[in-house]
């Protein structure tokens, strides 16, 4: 079975490394020379909307996917006509577009932050009066790990944020006073299978996650954020792995995004669960049974953005799971990760202090203090 995906970042990457042991080979389209999957599969180097380059890729292969969401919907429309594309466009259309995206999650009974479509200078001064302040003001597409957005704390603000952003299309959302980020990952194959990974608990910085804790104390929770997931899965007749990011706030959770594809807060998965994310995400578009998705204890997955540390330090602990995408440095890139896992959640929390000595200096910039003053 040759699969082909849309993307060759580090989540397809990651996706070739679970799928190869599955007996699959894997064919990578991706606008990059250097993209890091191109080592565990072919690459295809080609704009995503390179007609000949799709033709190839639909040769090549028997099923295709994506590592990432932002593909032109016309592509993954257009090799769907030949072949089987799983999750199905109609998902990219509506997470490539916050507005689209937020207006699904209302329609479908999910809560979400109040929002306002953003045309004009005129309709953020009105929607952000309206609103109140504070208020985040974001592009609709285009936008991720905190890329294309602005918070606007009082009126004064308002002039600053319009000269960032202004000139494309923008959604201005309420500012949520949450408790604590929280992720859902769910997969649904194509006999309508369905299981869901525990909630994981996410920290960010300037909008970048940093660390990812699972299982996360959820509680109630847990039942609510799978119920919201099952909406978006029934309303997209969905197709694989799904990703909903959420804010805990008093009285319950509130949708933030979506994304139609593996995600970076299910990372501990690879390390720390029976079956990871991106084997269910290719048993699900496979229609094979998908395997368990039980946590082995608690586990801990910290980013490394910008640059690698020096492993002869970090591994000086030796119960760390190393993963470098060989990526090149550059700041606020995501370069690699590392899962930390224990019996427990006390047991995590003395770990991560194990690590955290072995990697002495580079400390300050991986989370890791964050975390374990934060549990
Ligand atoms: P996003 O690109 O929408 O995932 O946003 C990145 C991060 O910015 C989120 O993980 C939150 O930490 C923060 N953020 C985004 N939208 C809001 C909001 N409406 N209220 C408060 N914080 C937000």
């Amino acid at each position: 079975m040759k699969v082909g995906v849309l993307g060759g970042g580090q989540l397809g990457r990651m996706m070739a490394l679970a799928g190869v042991p599955l007996g699959q080979e894997f064919v990578f389209l991706d606008p990059a020379e250097d993209a890091c999957a191109g080592v565990v599969g072919d690459l295809i180097c080609a704009p995503y909307d390179d007609e000949a380059a799709l033709a190839q890729l639909a040769d090549a292969v028997d099923i295709v996917t994506y590592d990432f969401e932002n593909v032109p919907v016309a592509s993954a429309r257009s090799l769907s006509d030949s072949l089987p594309v799983f999750p199905r466009y109609q998902a990219l259309e509506v997470s490539q577009d916050r507005l689209r995206e937020k207006t699904f999650f209302s329609d479908a009974g999910i809560p979400c932050a109040l929002f306002a479509s953003v045309d004009s200078y005129d309709d953020l001064v009105s929607a952000a009066d309206e609103m109140g302040y504070p208020c985040v003001l974001k592009t609709r597409r285009m936008g991720y790990d905190g890329k294309g957005q602005r918070i606007i704390q009082d009126r004064q603000q308002v002039d600053q944020a319009w000269s960032d952003l202004g000139g494309q299309a923008l959604i201005l959302e309420a500012f949520v006073r949450f408790k604590r980020e929280l992720s859902i990952i769910a997969a649904r194959s194509t006999r309508g299978e369905t299981v869901f990974y525990p909630l994981t608990e996410n920290r960010h910085k300037d909008g970048i996650l940093i660390t990812s804790f699972a299982p996360a104390n959820a509680g109630l929770l847990v039942e609510r954020a799978r119920a919201y997931a099952i909406k978006v899965l029934d309303n997209l007749d969905y197709c694989g792995v799904l990703t909903i990011e959420f804010f805990d706030v008093d009285d319950g959770l509130v949708a933030n995004e979506m994304a139609p594809r593996v995600h970076n807060s299910g990372h501990w998965t690879i390390d720390g669960a029976v079956t990871s994310q991106f084997e269910n995400h290719l048993r699900a578009i496979m229609g094979w049974p998908l395997g368990s998705t039980d946590p082995v204890g608690a586990s801990a997955m910290l980013n490394w953005i910008g640059a690698m540390p020096d492993p002869s330090n970090a591994l000086s602990y030796p119960n760390a799971h190393w993963h470098d995408y060989g990526k090149k440095p550059r700041a606020g890139r995501k370069v690699g990760h590392v899962t930390i896992n224990a019996e427990n959640i006390l047991a995590l929390q003395a770990e991560l202090g194990k690590f955290a000595l072995a990697l002495g200096e580079q400390l300050k910039e991986s989370g890791v203090e964050a975390f374990t003053r934060g549990h």
